[in-house]
């Protein structure tokens, strides 16, 4: 047994670079195992904040833990259930259990949530935090890590050290390209766009306190509410050649309107009730192979970004950023092994979120046959049992 106070860990912060879901979740994570953090965010501000987020039971379980949920839950939506709708007829293929019956099944509920009020509510309890702290604006120009730790000479002149360097900068992660093994995400051949509106601008039956997702040969669409169910958050996946890095690129007027034009009656009203769309490039990572090399690990979507078809881009970056503190916190052995820890905690999980997550965007986007047999299966299939398939992602606990 090493002296947990000789740890460079009890002596030195950890940095984590990028101030977005992970890295603000690692920082608080870690403060709760006693562990000092300096983020490094590379924007000035946090003005545009996407739009929705699921977090499921594994996520809001952490939220839970990290105190933020207390102030979060009046933001959020809570779902009573997941309606699966034929996407032409409109018709109701499935009407899946959420609410209550998720609560008491994992021990914690599930949310819907707007990215901004779930960010902002990480921020906050960051800011309040004395281990804590964040640097806007600034990144690193060039990492050193060697035995002692990692040093960072960043963009705007400073000079930082820490134990260790968490890189959780994102789906475009520089740390990933430069450090690890310089593969960069593919585009998958669709965009998402999405946009909130006011829940009471939806046609009245999809005023509802539900998920809602719309199947369409080679397209979805998903709405479900946020804003403690004052708003309704829409994305729609599409074929789509066009490439973005932006989370933000404006969808040109009608755009949405004409792919979605031969889509259930309810669905096209709702759809022209956004004006705002706002779209993304999906693009695909296999998950590397190491997530960690010496004192440098990855977190969040710098290390496994996802396809949107599982809802659970957010949520493991939750998770993440609970097994990196729990694995700290230790303070046993070289920063080194323990991240390495870390790295094979995390990479047989997030590689079953990812694959599962693609074969749900396969089954989603399905066309004539095949679709009219995945229809029925979701018709004769009790709900509870196919939401019971899902006991390995939202019963999943840190330790
Ligand atoms: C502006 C924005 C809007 C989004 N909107 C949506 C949405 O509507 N729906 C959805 O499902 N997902 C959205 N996402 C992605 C979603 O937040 C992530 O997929 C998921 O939450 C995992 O979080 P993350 O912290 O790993 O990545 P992100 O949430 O992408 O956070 C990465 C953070 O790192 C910062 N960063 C990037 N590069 C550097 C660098 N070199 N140095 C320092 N900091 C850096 C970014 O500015 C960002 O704050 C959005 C992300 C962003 C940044």
């Amino acid at each position: 047994m090493t002296d947990p106070a000789a740890s460079p860990i009890a002596n030195a912060p950890a940095l984590i670079l990028g101030g977005g879901i992970a890295g603000l979740a690692s920082a608080l994570a870690l403060a709760r195992q006693g562990i000092a953090s300096h983020i490094l965010e590379k924007r000035a501000n946090y003005s545009e904040e996407g739009a929705g987020i699921q977090i499921g039971p594994n996520g809001t379980r952490i939220l839970q833990q990290l105190g933020v949920a207390e102030r979060l839950q009046p933001l959020v939506g809570t779902p009573e259930a997941l309606s699966v709708r034929d996407g032409r007829s409109g018709a109701q293929l499935a009407l899946l259990p959420l609410g209550d019956w998720i609560a008491q099944r994992h021990g914690a509920p599930y949310w819907t949530a707007h990215r901004r009020d779930l960010h902002s509510a990480l921020l906050a309890a960051a800011e309040a935090e004395p281990r804590i702290t964040i640097t806007l604006g600034d990144t690193a120009a060039s990492i050193t890590s060697d035995d002692a730790g990692v040093s960072v000479a960043t963009t705007a002149g400073r000079s930082v050290s820490g134990f260790a360097l968490i890189a959780a900068d994102g789906i475009g992660s520089t740390v990933r390209a430069s450090l690890f093994n310089g593969a960069q995400p593919t585009p998958y051949g669709k965009s998402a766009a999405r946009s909130v509106i006011p829940i009471a601008a939806a046609p009245e039956q999809l005023r509802r306190q539900i998920v809602t997702i719309w199947l369409l040969p080679d397209a979805h669409v998903v709405h479900y509410p946020v804003s403690g169910g004052q708003e309704l958050a829409m994305v729609v996946v599409l074929d789509d050649a066009h490439l973005s890095d932006s989370w933000n690129e404006p969808v040109p007027a009608g755009e949405i309107e004409q792919a979605l034009s031969a889509s259930a009656p309810a669905l096209r009203k709702l759809i022209t009730q956004a004006h705002d769309w706002k779209r993304w490039t999906l693009r695909t990572l296999p998950v590397p192979t190491q997530l960690a090399i010496d004192n440098v690990a990855l977190a969040g979507d710098a290390a496994h970004p996802m396809l949107p078809f599982f809802a659970q881009g957010g949520v493991m970056a939750l998770e993440d950023a609970a097994v990196l503190a729990a694995t700290l916190g230790s303070k046993q052995g070289t920063t080194g092994g323990l991240l390495a820890d870390y790295a094979s905690k995390r990479r047989a999980r997030v590689a079953r979120v990812v694959a599962a997550s693609q074969r749900n965007g396969r089954i989603y986007h399905l066309d004539g046959a095949v679709a009219l047999a995945r229809n029925a299966v979701l018709r004769v299939t009790p709900p509870q049992h196919l939401m019971r398939q899902y006991d390995w992602l939202y019963g999943w606990r840190a330790t």
